[in-house]
């Protein structure tokens, strides 16, 4: 993958990186759909990363469908997709780590502490080896999004990341891989999750601007359902993923992760 990207630079190509864990659905299709527009060829990578996930979290049941996958990549003309091994990733004696110090440590850092460090260094070595002029990354995993600009900017990697936004289906729920944990009655309780971000999005177009006001509304409207637990609920900057107490528009960001029974889900919405 490494020498194609090389040899694709060298004659000129620009490239575009969509970084994904696989079991496509419209949400990585759109993000798909932007890189088109942004460079010759787009290469997806496909990697379900076990350095990002905790030891009582979801890597062995996390859902996989390569075929499928790679039927939808060639549906949205992608060039090629990368799907290496985990001990191609990570030999044996792997131990070089990324540990952004900040931005990474609240929201999803607290409930899942060497997450991020599995996300940066992932994304490190995936744009070490498919040299992208350009990444997408989307807005869906907000905290995720500022992390890879950060690393980007602080190690001065020459790529530009864009952000596509949310995805969403039909009944609003974010799309997503972990959907699929949900049966129908489940996933009717995970509407709350949209359903208190609009909430929210109204509350700030009437006028209102204090955070704790916003985050109590949110909260209110998850415990609607007695199968939502609330892990976090917070109004953070978009850039800095850092707590506010008063929102400034189009620079703060609701976030919210929530278990619904087993299904650990997160969302966020731009205020
Ligand atoms: P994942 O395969 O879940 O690790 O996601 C790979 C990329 O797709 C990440 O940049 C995610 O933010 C993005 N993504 C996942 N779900 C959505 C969605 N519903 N809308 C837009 N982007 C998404």
């Amino acid at each position: 993958m490494q020498s194609t990207a090389i040899a694709l630079r060298s004659s000129g190509r620009l490239i575009a990186l969509v970084p994904t864990m696989g079991c496509l659905h419209e949400g990585h299709a759109s993000l798909i759909d932007i890189a088109k527009t942004k460079a010759d060829k787009v290469i997806v990578s496909i990697f379900v990363n076990p350095a990002q996930f905790g030891p009582n979290e979801d890597f062995d049941k996390y859902p996989r469908a390569l075929e499928a996958d790679l039927e939808l990549c060639r549906a949205h003309g992608v060039d090629y997709v990368f799907n290496p091994s985990a001990e191609a990733m990570y030999p044996a004696d792997y131990s070089n780590f990324v540990d952004e110090k900040v931005l990474s440590k609240g929201l999803c850092g607290v409930s899942r502490p060497n997450h991020f460090r599995g996300v940066a260094t992932i994304c490190l070595k995936l744009f070490n080896i498919t040299r992208p002029d350009v990444a997408i990354f989307g807005q869906k995993d907000a905290q995720q999004l500022a992390l890879i600009k950060k690393m980007v900017l602080d190690f001065n990697l020459p790529l530009e990341v864009l952000a596509g936004p949310t995805f969403r289906d039909p009944d609003l729920l974010a799309t997503s891989s972990r959907n699929q944990y949900l049966s129908p009655s489940q996933r009717a309780d995970a509407l709350w999750i949209p359903q208190a971000l609009q909430q929210a999005q109204e509350l700030v177009d009437a006028g209102v601007r204090q955070v704790d006001r916003i985050t109590a509304e949110i909260t209110h409207v998850l415990t609607q359902s007695r199968r939502i637990r609330v892990i976090y609920v917070q109004v953070v900057d978009r850039d800095t993923m850092q707590p506010v107490r008063e929102i400034i528009r189009g620079r703060h960001l609701a976030t919210v992760a929530v278990w619904v029974e087993d299904t650990r889900l997160i969302d966020n919405i731009e205020l």
